[in-house]
């Protein structure tokens, strides 16, 4: 008899303790019903790079005067200025400029230092190639113009997750009702000097 009893005793906390891991579970996905969604459906729908993102590198090859500053403020010397001395002119002619993003850190050094800012960092991001000799960029390549994710019709910016409120680091903590989630930054700000701002601020100002 006392070994029944022990076995249904044993039984029930283990079905306790079943049940307490089942509700923990669900009470995590209940949790997560009253947040912002933050998956990103790529590459149907892609974040905004932040202003100051440091992407493919846009080179002006008309501006470019050969001066080589960019080959030495880079770290590892990756850009490549091939020019030739005019010896009737007694000028540079630039022929050819490229850099290896399969050896570049990004650090921006060539664009800070540029004095004729032919170099600037864009927001691309997507670099990927089967092959890594391809990610050696020549002018031609370096030249195109930049693609935006909120210029590219075939995409949707995710907003929302990029312009988040004031102090908020985390989708997940703002409030669906919070009506200042995804507007540009100009945007926020004629709201605040409009009429309107005078009434009360909505959550996660
Ligand atoms: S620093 Fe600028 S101007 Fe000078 S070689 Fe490099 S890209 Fe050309
Ligand atoms: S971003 Fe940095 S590593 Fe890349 S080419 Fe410019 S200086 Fe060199």
């Amino acid at each position: 008899m006392k070994d029944f009893f022990q076995k249904v005793n044993s039984y029930v906390k283990e079905a306790f303790g079943a049940s307490k891991y089942l509700f923990d579970g669900i009470s995590v996905t209940f949790d997560h019903l009253k947040r912002r969604p933050v998956t990103v459906q790529y590459p149907y729908e892609k974040l905004i790079p932040s202003e100051r993102y440091r992407g493919r590198i846009h080179y002006e090859f008309d501006k470019c005067i050969a001066c080589e500053v960019c080959v030495r403020v880079c770290p590892i010397n990756l850009p490549v200025v091939d020019w030739v001395m005019n010896k009737e002119t007694k000028k540079k002619e630039l022929r050819n400029y490229s850099i290896d993003f399969g050896a570049c850190i990004f650090c921006g050094n060539c664009v800070e230092y540029c004095p004729t800012n032919c170099l600037s960092m864009t927001e691309e991001y997507e670099l990927a190639t089967f092959d890594r000799h391809n990610l050696n960029y020549d002018n031609v390549a370096l030249g195109r113009l930049p693609t935006n994710v909120t210029s590219d019709p075939t995409v949707t910016s995710l907003k929302e997750l990029t312009y988040l409120p004031k102090g908020v680091m985390d989708p997940h903590d703002i409030p669906l009702s919070d009506s200042r989630v995804g507007k540009l930054p100009e945007e926020v700000l004629d709201w605040m000097t409009s009429s309107k701002s005078t009434e009360e601020l909505p959550v996660g100002k």
